[in-house]
This record gives structure tokens, sequence and C-alpha cells, in this order.
């Protein structure tokens, strides 16, 4: 058990956990945000971030620092919870953005990690090597192999109370990040960030980023802290939430916020393109797009700036609240609709679903059927897998609606869509309790029918009969030959 992190609450890949910093003396709670301050220019002072925003934790960057001559000498006399005068927890980056942007740094890992130690960071990251998407597969298992070796350098630093993180590289190879997952949790490192997927985010290729949090996750373990580097966008948070992410940092706030650009949950737009300003918090209460537009350059950023963190941390703490009352995934499908690339994402997610039902609670408040994805989610896959274990009569209907010609046979259970047969006790628990449309899709009858054919499939011996409501022909395909079926509807 990783002593610096607990698992509270969980809701299909999502977690609200406990980050503990020992170094800080404070307890972060996750999903987290934290907020990117270069040392050299603060769009938002650190201490408004906590008192304002409530962040517990941000992250800055210790290359920077020991790049800047004044910064580093009032760094390493005052340290860096004065140096920026934030209380929470303090991570620092180490240069390994630079190194993948400009190709060369001048530290090695001890040196930057001694470094890290020295101006009193919280959580201190070694210079791994970040490789980016699609490059061939030589580059990217050589590249991982020094990551590996800098992690065993990080470990044996003398870093006292100080975590350390460890990055998950291996590039767009899902079998490389499983591997590199598996290593980075056998060390006695403490935090993990997915390294390297920026590059996917800019190109909006939210189901490869899918793909790479989803191999490591396999690797690194349930108990493990994962940090997404770089991801900043609230628009994607739940979706990654939901695969397993504990940890945003952002920079985006204030990189937008210099070209006028105004976050939302549902993308980006550009203050120019706004007549009205659709959030409540106090920039947008009290200032109209044209008040904004107005603004000197420094002015308009840093209100512009503070509406995107405001819209930032709202969106955490909408997805702690997801998890809590157990509809994350309405939340993630909700998002999904913002752009076609974050619909291939969801979809994407849904691809792991076996993988997410593991940490899937077994009883929610709702399941809520609001698109043909839900027929994929983690609930619908559980409750195919139970459909094995049932005790079936030797003579079985299973229909919808009410049970026409049930005295024909042993038994007679519901089927419902999406999820499939189930004897009528079940009737009243969860998923089975599922609100759907009285108008259901054909991912939802297909994926009752799959239900069947798995129950048949299971009992080779039993008599099974479906009755139907007019299911099309192409969804009754997918019920096995040895099941006998009616319509319903017919006569
Ligand atoms: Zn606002």
């Amino acid at each position: 058990m990783r002593e610096c992190f607990e698992v509270r609450d969980t809701d299909a890949g999502g977690r609200i956990g406990e980050l503990t910093v020992p170094r800080a003396d404070v307890t972060v709670e996750t999903p987290a945000l934290l907020p990117v301050i270069n040392p050299n220019l603060d769009t938002i002072a650190p201490r408004r971030l906590a008192t304002e925003f409530g962040a517990e934790i941000l992250i800055t960057n210790s290359y920077i620092i020991h790049e800047t001559e004044d910064v580093r000498d009032r760094a390493l006399e005052d340290g860096l919870h004065d140096l920026l005068e934030f209380p929470g927890a303090i991570m620092t980056d180490s240069g390994s953005f630079q190194l993948s942007e400009y190709g060369d740094i001048d530290v090695t890992t001890e040196e930057i990690l001694e470094f890290q130690h020295a101006i009193g960071s919280d959580i201190a990251t070694p210079v791994d090597i970040p490789t980016p998407p699609d490059v061939d597969r030589e580059r990217a298992e050589a590249e991982l192999e020094t990551t590996r070796e800098r992690l065993e350098l990080a470990e044996a630093v003398e870093t006292g109370e100080m975590l350390v993180s460890a990055p998950v590289q291996g590039s767009t190879y899902p079998d490389l990040r499983e591997a590199a997952g598996r290593h980075a949790d056998s060390t006695s490192l403490d935090v993990f960030p997915v390294g390297a997927v920026v590059p996917l985010m800019n190109d909006y290729r939210y189901d490869d980023m899918i793909d790479v949090v989803a191999a490591a996750k396999r690797g690194l373990g349930a108990d493990a802290p994962v940090h997404l580097f770089g991801a900043g966008h609230p628009m994607m948070f739940a979706l990654a939430t939901a695969m397993g992410c504990d940890l945003f940092d952002s920079a985006a706030y204030a990189l937008y916020a210099r070209d006028d650009r105004y976050l939302t949950v549902r993308g980006t737009r550009h203050l120019d393109d706004l007549d009205y300003l659709p959030c409540s918090c106090p920039v947008c209460t009290e200032h109209s797009p044209d008040d904004l537009r107005a603004l000197p350059d420094d002015e308009r950023e840093s209100e512009l700036g503070a509406h995107n963190l405001h819209v930032t941390f709202e969106e955490i703490r909408r997805i702690k609240q997801a998890i809590r009352a157990g509809n994350l995934l309405e939340l993630v499908e909700q998002r999904a609709r913002a752009h076609p690339t974050m619909l291939d994402g969801y979809r994407t997610l849904l691809d792991h679903a076996a993988q997410l039902e593991r940490s899937d609670p077994v009883s929610k408040g709702s399941f809520f059927y609001t698109s043909s994805e839900s027929a994929r989610r983690p609930e619908v896959v559980r409750h195919h897998r139970r459909l094995e274990r049932l005790a079936v009569p030797d003579s079985l209907l299973v229909t919808e609606g009410s049970p026409a010609r049930g005295d024909e046979f042993d038994e007679s259970w519901r089927v419902e869509p999406p999820f499939g047969p189930f004897p009528r006790s079940l009737s009243k628990s969860y998923p089975l309790t599922a609100e759907v449309p009285d108008r259901t899709d054909r991912a939802a009858l297909e994926a009752a029918a799959d239900g069947v054919a798995r129950l048949a499939a299971a009992n080779p011996d039993a008599d099974i009969t479906l009755g139907h409501r007019g299911w099309p022909d192409g969804v009754l395909e997918r019920v096995a030959d040895a099941v006998d079926v009616f319509d319903l509807t017919d006569g």
C-alpha cells in the first residue's frame, strides 16, 4: 500500500482520494488541479490561488528557477514557499519539458533533485525523457530505458520527506506504457505522471490519450496517484478522471488569457467572438464582454486568467460531486457532446469498460441511459459477466413487459435494454433500475440481445425463449440460434 495516497470514493475509473504531502504538512484532496506558476511572471499571485480559488497545490518549474540567477538565489535562501507566498503543497517540474522542446538541458537527475530539495519543493520530478507520440518503436524503447535509469537514480537520492514523481513514458505504444507503469510502480517513488501527452491533446487526439492513460493505469495498479502531465483544459477533465487520472496541471488558464481566450467546459472562445459571458464567476458577473475588451492588456489578461481558473476549479468540484453521487459517466457523456473528438475519447474510454468495471461501485444512485454509448458502460459489461453465474431452470422465458405465456415455462425473467435478461427478484437492484428512454435505440437493443446470447451460451442445456417487442431482424441475429424467439407485438 502506498502510504501517501488513499482512495476514498470511486465511480468508473474516477476516484476521490487523499494525497498526503508530508513536507508541506498538507493533505490534498484529488482530483486536484495544480495551477502552473511561472516564477518569472505570475498572471495570478500564488497567494490569491490559495485564498480566492482554494488551490491546495501548485506546480512550478525548478529548471527555470535554477537557470534564473536572482530567482535561484532567493529560492535557496528563503525557500519556495516564502518566495511564492503559497501555503499549500508545491510540486516542481525538472526541465524535462525544456529538454523535449530544446533538445538539451544542463542538469542531471541527481543535481536537479538535490536542487528541488534545497529550495523546499514538496513533490520533485527527475529528468525523464518525454518521448513524443508516433515515434518509431526503437526510439520509444531506447528513451524509455533512459527514463528507467533516471527513476532508479532518483530512488537513490536522499530526499527526506519530499515526495518524488516517477513519470510514465512510452509514446503511443500501449505495451510500452503498461511496462513503464509497472516499472514505475515497482520503485519507491510516490506520484506517477503520465508524460508527453500534450501533443495528443494539442491535436485533439483524446482517443489516443485515453488509450495511453489506460495502458499506464494497467501497469500502475489501483493505489498509485496518477498525474496527467500538461492537461489543463477543463473540457477534458471529466473524461480523464473517469479513466483514473487524479492530478491535472493547468498552464492553460494563463497562456490562454494572454491570447484573449476564454475557457469554458465546452471548449475555448475568443473574447472578440463573445456577445455574452456564459459564466457566473466574479469576473463575468462584474464585467460585460465590452468591459473586458476595453481593459488595458495586463488587466484584461489578469481578469481572463481569473475567469479561466474559476471555470477550471468549478469543473473539478463538479467532477468530485459526480463521483460522490455516482454519475460521473453521465457528466462525461455531456462533455463528450461538446466536440466530436471528445466523443471519440468517450467511445475509447468505453473500449476499456472491463478495466473500469474493477473500480466501479456495485451500487449507485441511478443509471441514466442518455446516449447510445451508455450501452457500453461498465455496468452493462458487469451484468453480462454476471449472467454466466446465474442459476437457470430447464425451461426459461426471458421477456420484455409482463410475462405473457409465462405459465408454459419453469420460470420467467425480465429482459430490459441495454442489460438483457435478469431474474425478476433483481428488478430493484442497481443497475437494473436504470432510466432508459421509451424510444430505445439500436445500441441498447443489441446489448440486450448480446445478454440473451451470453445467457444461452452459458447454459447450453436449458431451453430459453425470448419474448421481445418488435426487435429488428439485425438485432435478433445476435441472439443464439438455440434461443426460441417470439414477437410480443404480433397479433
Ligand atoms: Zn467567468
